[in-house]
């Protein structure tokens, strides 16, 4: 069985996150590191949520079925304002949540906490155990009146983190070799070996002419680039994944790798800038 990579649990969690605050963005993802490196695997479900999503949750189990979830009504939760985030465990393999609040559930907490975070397991009277908040010490109506909040980031620069640019820079002349394959496997955080599959140390000339297929499922690096680029996730390199790093990158879409290409000198300039 395999373990869950942290990647995989940061791209679900911002997907799941919305359009939060910067701040509570990268501070968010930094608990799932940390809280990743400790053995615990912990995801975001909900992060922003408008007020037309509030007045729905509001609605449910008083004039839609379901359970009373929030006593809040649009302009009443934090989550309206992009600052306040919820989360549950995972399993090792990241396919089965876990709502148990225990010891882990409760370590996540002190972890989001140290980093700036109020946790609303603390909370008198209701409390909101998958709930993180970063208010600036606002107020709910000072909020509502429009005041926005100073957050300080306590993760390192209140700037979103770029993936980290590896230190040489590589070549940007549009051939995908080694180095790129290095760098790339960097950006995703997959084993970095230069080699984008055991099975095929020659995978991305075979690229250039047809589809290409591995042993094993598939390799790692192309499984956690399809996930980035969200095409299905297969393992293998053929034309529906080039064409959507194409679109991922804002290159010309025709499934192809060309030689040199523009799509793998766009590629550099992203994965030297760290912005890829
Ligand atoms: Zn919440």
């Amino acid at each position: 069985m395999s373990t869950v990579s942290v990647n995989t649990l940061i791209d679900r969690s911002v997907r799941n996150m919305g359009a939060v605050h910067a701040v509570v963005k990268d501070t968010a993802i930094e608990v799932i590191k940390r809280a990743y490196k400790e053995g615990i695997r912990v995801q975001i479900s909900s992060g922003y949520r408008s007020n037309a999503e509030q007045q729905k949750l509001f609605n449910q189990g008083r004039t839609t079925p379901g359970n009373i979830v929030t006593n809040a009504r649009p302009g009443q939760s934090m989550h309206n304002y992009g600052l306040a985030v919820d989360y549950f465990l995972v399993s090792k393999n990241g396919k089965t949540a876990l709502w148990d609040v225990n010891k882990n559930w409760r370590r996540v907490a002190t972890i989001a906490k140290s980093l700036g975070f109020e946790w609303g397991g603390d909370w008198s009277g209701f409390k909101d155990y998958p709930h993180l908040q970063m208010t600036g010490g606002l107020s709910l109506s000072q909020l509502q009146a429009g005041k926005k909040p100073n957050l300080k980031s306590k993760v390192g620069g209140s700037k979103p983190a770029p993936s980290k640019p590896s230190k040489a820079k590589i070549a940007e002349d549009g051939l995908w070799g080694k180095a790129t394959t290095r760098a790339l496997q960097q950006a995703l955080g997959t084993p970095v070996d230069g080699i984008i599959s055991a099975q095929s140390r020659n995978a991305v000339t075979q690229a250039l002419i047809s589809t290409v297929r591995y042993g094993n499922g598939g390799s790692q690096m192309v499984r956690a680039l399809q996930r980035k680029v969200g095409s299905k996730v297969d393992g293998y390199l053929g034309p529906a994944t080039i064409r959507a790093l194409q679109k991922h990158l804002g290159t010309p879409v025709d499934g192809k790798i060309s030689n040199p290409s523009l799509m793998v000198t766009r590629l550099q300039q992203r994965l030297n800038a760290g912005t890829f």
